[in-house]
């Protein structure tokens, strides 16, 4: 009757990596940060040091004035700012110039151009934002 339906889709090679999936919140930690990079607990823009991730992100609200933008959408904070611990101290990008802006040779240069010009904050203009969208999940409804 129902001969053309497979039987049992097997998925015992799925199963292999499942052995400690309540741990799987852990697993971005297999992949180890590129050298140079911002630890999500570091702040951007100086070399403030906070004891968690939320502390950081206080600590850059009051002190450098930063913020993110759409918050409410934001699904993966940590991730969002690991990425931008990245591209500041690996790319040694400035936040708003992005790469319109003149580059920096080291980590400690491109944060003392982001606190001299108060460029402590993202440059999300039109389709700049799509680049922070795998971060977020805006449900049009
Ligand atoms: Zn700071
Ligand atoms: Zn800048």
């Amino acid at each position: 009757m129902d001969s053309n339906e497979e039987e049992g889709e097997s998925d015992e090679e799925m199963e292999e990596d499942g052995a400690d999936e309540a741990s799987s919140a852990s697993a971005a930690e297999s992949a180890s940060p590129p050298v140079g990079a911002i630890p999500i607990t570091d702040c951007l823009f100086c070399l403030h040091h906070s004891r968690s991730l939320v502390k950081n992100v206080a600590h850059m609200t009051k002190v450098h004035s930063f913020f993110i933008p759409d918050i409410e959408y934001l699904v993966d904070l940590e991730g969002f700012i690991r990425y931008l611990g990245e591209k500041v101290g690996v790319g040694k990008i400035c936040l708003w110039c992005n790469e319109r802006g003149k580059s920096f040779y080291t980590t400690e240069s491109v944060q003392a151009h982001m606190n001299d010009k108060c460029h402590c904050k993202l440059f999300t203009d039109g389709d700049a934002a799509l680049e922070f969208a795998d971060f977020y999940d805006f449900r049009y409804e």
